[in-house]
């Protein structure tokens, strides 16, 4: 079986990962970063990106997110194409294994495994879900051109997500189950101003209903949140965009998480209950949930494993 040693581990290839990966190689740490399924991360799934700072024209999240990845090789991140599928946090050195079969081990880890969509749940909505049901507009809008469809949430990506539909659907309704939204006042104002997109407050998505053969949404019932009455309507989609969970799966048991699941760190740094594990991005961050900020949290894991691992060298050259 493969093995590889690395002085720091990052998992995870999004902002935090392939920033704590530019800083962590430019401390010449030969930082080792394995991306898992999905390289880019919640960026590749988005479009337009107007509020990440440096770019006065609008880009776009997979585009950022190819440079990032470009400029951690260029400085020397290596980046290696495989899923960590166990982690063993209690060892010395940290053992992972990958879904490659190869068994890394590291003397500190940057824990960067990000967020995914959440869902609601519903037993129709995951038997419908790549059948009408779907939690990414880029992803699949374009089966829905010329069609009514529905987006379920209230935050920034339902907005922009009824946003992008708009440009490809015949109609948008997004339903909210309270009556004001909690997404940025400029994505608020976009919408209104959109005459495909209508807003059904106070409702929420009750069941999603469709045809067996071959599988397919025809219709959803709507529960009133005020007054609880059943309505049903005919839609060709469903996007669920109610937010994001984080991805900590791997380490549950082993380190102490808060509330929501998100990863737990020490105020004002990126360490973890466990020495030598460090946390960036949206799997610790439960509050901001920014691009920027992950990479700004990747940047500061990065110099705490530098910092940790001057004090482990400290302690070992003084036991010499
Ligand atoms: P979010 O801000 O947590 O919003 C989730 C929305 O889903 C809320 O409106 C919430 O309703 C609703 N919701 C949650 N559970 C629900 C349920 N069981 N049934 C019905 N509705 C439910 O999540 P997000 O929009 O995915 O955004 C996550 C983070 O990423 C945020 O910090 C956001 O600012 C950031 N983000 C930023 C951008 C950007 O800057 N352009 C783009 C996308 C995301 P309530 O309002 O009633 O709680």
């Amino acid at each position: 079986m493969a093995s590889r040693h690395a002085k720091v581990i990052i998992i995870g290839a999004g902002p935090a990962g392939y920033t704590a990966g530019i800083y962590a190689a430019r401390a010449m740490l030969k930082p080792v970063l394995i991306e898992g399924i999905q390289p880019g991360g919640q960026m590749t799934i988005t479009t337009d990106v107007e509020n990440y700072p440096g770019f006065a024209d609008v880009i776009q999240g997979p585009w950022l997110m190819d440079q990032m990845r470009a400029q951690a090789e260029h400085v020397g991140t290596e980046i290696i194409a495989d899923t960590i599928i166990e982690a063993d946090l209690k060892r010395r050195p940290f053992r992972l294994k990958g879904d490659s079969g190869t068994e890394y081990t590291a003397d500190t880890l940057i824990i960067a495994t990000g967020a995914k969509a959440r869902w609601l749940n519903l037993p129709s909505e995951q038997k419908f879900q790549g059948y009408g049901v779907s939690a990414c507009a880029t992803c699949d809008g374009f089966f829905y051109r010329g069609k009514n469809v529905i987006v379920v949430g209230g935050g920034n990506t339902a907005v922009e997500e009824a946003l992008y539909l708009a440009n490809l659907a015949a109609k948008v309704t997004l339903v909210h189950r309270r009556e004001s939204l909690r997404s940025e006042k400029i994505l608020q104002e976009r919408l209104f101003a959109n005459p495909k997109i209508e807003v059904m407050w106070n409702h929420q998505l009750a069941e999603v209903l469709g045809d067996e053969d071959p599988l397919g949404v025809t219709a959803i019932t709507l529960k009133n949140t005020k007054t609880g009455e059943d309505t049903t309507m005919p839609i060709d989609g469903v996007f669920i965009a109610i937010g994001h969970s984080p991805q900590t799966e791997l380490f549950k048991g082993q380190i102490e998480l808060k509330q929501g699941g998100y990863i737990l760190t020490k105020p004002g740094s990126t360490a973890t209950s466990v020495d030598g594990v460090f946390a960036a991005g949206d799997v610790a961050d439960d509050v901001y949930r920014q691009a920027v900020t992950a990479a700004g949290l990747g940047c500061m894991a990065a110099l705490d494993v530098e910092r940790h691992l001057a004090g482990l060298d400290q302690v070992s050259e003084a036991a010499e």
